[in-house]
């Protein structure tokens, strides 16, 4: 960091961030990335990683279909029409965005036919056409910088520090059943894989989910020059006659004046940890417990972009992603918040009773309402 000089500064080191940051460099722009954690990727390199991306370029490829009036009709059950210019840029973007990220950095994604959307009785769902998940990653070709990359939870790891696939699961599971000596052998194999890659690594690098999303924006960020700055908290956008100039970050308890000539964009992952906001915007929701990182105590991205006369729309209800959450402490003595998503309440033999041992919801609905029926 000898040249605090940037075209453009991006403020968090997430999917939104190290995407925002690889488009930028990508055009030849100078960019840095300003991080409050020793770590890059944020919550995006704890997530599934699973991207919703109707009308993306596989569906042919992969024998299969959909079509924009398809996914207009699925959204209309449940988002107000007209859309939002939002809406309609998504529509209209998502699928070239995906297209220039997989041309102009190392994303690559691959369409998981399983995976239905989140109400697929609806008129125009899919029930497993417009999910994407990124293609596992060799985080050895981070290099050195494999260990500055988010681990995920470890309670999505086995043997310590070992990714799976969905794929490797009922192998796994088969293999430990002693049914199968192929499962055996495969499971075998992937074990043996994953003590030669602990000799030299502190975790595998075998990368699936997020993490292989993030991995992929980071190799991409660090092919393209951009510089990052870990442990550094941004505080303030500087002004000059009306325009961005700079931004003020946080390191080492000193604050720093970093110039930028285009602009700041600020991908610091939502309100979850912001007391304040979320009191203000989410007032029905009573606990501040989150799945989300933790910012420590930076600023949220949205305080920062208020104190320089932004406004936050009021979303309501749908600006909140709920989850249901177990909140438990490991035996190292670290707390974890861990989310009940997609793989585990809708199994046969899971009953979700409320205090009163009374069933309250179809435990196999969507986390989202899922999490409304336990705030009822
Ligand atoms: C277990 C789990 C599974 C999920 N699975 C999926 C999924 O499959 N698909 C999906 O679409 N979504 C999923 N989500 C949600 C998804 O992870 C988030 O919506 C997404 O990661 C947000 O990305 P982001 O880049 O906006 O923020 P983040 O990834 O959170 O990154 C924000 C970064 O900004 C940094 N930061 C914050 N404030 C400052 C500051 N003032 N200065 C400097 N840095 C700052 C933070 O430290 C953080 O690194 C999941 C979430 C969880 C918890």
């Amino acid at each position: 960091m000898n040249n605090q000089a940037y075209d453009v500064a991006v403020v968090g080191s997430g999917a939104a961030g190290l995407t925002a940051a690889c488009v930028a460099a990508s055009m030849g722009q100078k960019v840095v990335v300003i991080e409050q954690s020793p770590y890059v990727g944020g919550t995006s390199a704890i997530s599934g990683g699973m991207l919703w991306i109707p009308g993306h370029p596989y569906l042919a490829q992969n024998g299969l279909k959909d079509s924009p009036q398809n996914v207009r009709q699925y959204l209309e059950n449940f988002i107000a029409k007209p859309f939002d210019a939002r809406m309609e840029a998504f529509l209209a973007h998502c699928s070239p965005a995906l297209q220039y990220l997989e041309k102009h950095t190392h994303l690559r994604t691959r369409p998981v036919t399983g995976y239905p959307d989140y109400y697929s009785e609806l008129d125009g769902a899919s029930i497993g056409c417009r999910v994407l998940e990124p293609e596992p990653f060799d985080g050895k070709l981070l290099g050195k910088h494999f260990h500055l990359l988010r681990a995920p939870l470890p309670e999505f790891m086995v043997f310590g520090g070992m990714m799976v696939s969905r794929q490797d699961i009922p192998l796994l599971r088969k293999a430990r059943q002693g049914k199968s000596l192929t499962a055996v052998f495969n499971a075998a194999s992937l074990v043996f894989e994953y003590l030669t890659q602990r000799i030299f690594h502190p975790r595998g690098t075998r990368l699936y989910l997020g993490n292989a999303l993030v991995a992929r924006l980071f190799k991409s960020a660090l092919d393209l020059n951009i510089d990052f700055l870990l442990n550094a908290s941004a505080k303030e956008i500087i002004f000059d006659s009306g325009n961005i100039t700079g931004i003020i970050v946080k390191e080492d308890n000193n604050d720093k004046k970093i110039n930028v000539a285009k602009g700041v964009i600020l991908a610091t992952g939502g309100l979850s940890h912001d007391h304040t906001l979320r009191n203000q915007y989410f007032s029905e929701i009573d606990s501040f417990k989150s799945a989300t990182i933790s910012r420590g105590d930076s600023l949220s991205g949205a305080k920062i972009a208020m104190m320089a006369n932004a406004k936050i729309s009021d979303n309501g209800k749908n600006g909140v992603f709920g989850v249901p959450l177990s909140h438990y402490v490991r035996p190292d003595g670290s707390e974890v918040y861990y989310p009940h998503t997609v793989t585990d309440r809708s199994k046969p033999g899971l009953i979700a009773v409320n205090a009163v041992g009374r069933r309250f919801t179809n435990e196999a609905r969507s986390y989202h309402d899922f999490y409304y029926s336990q705030l009822e």
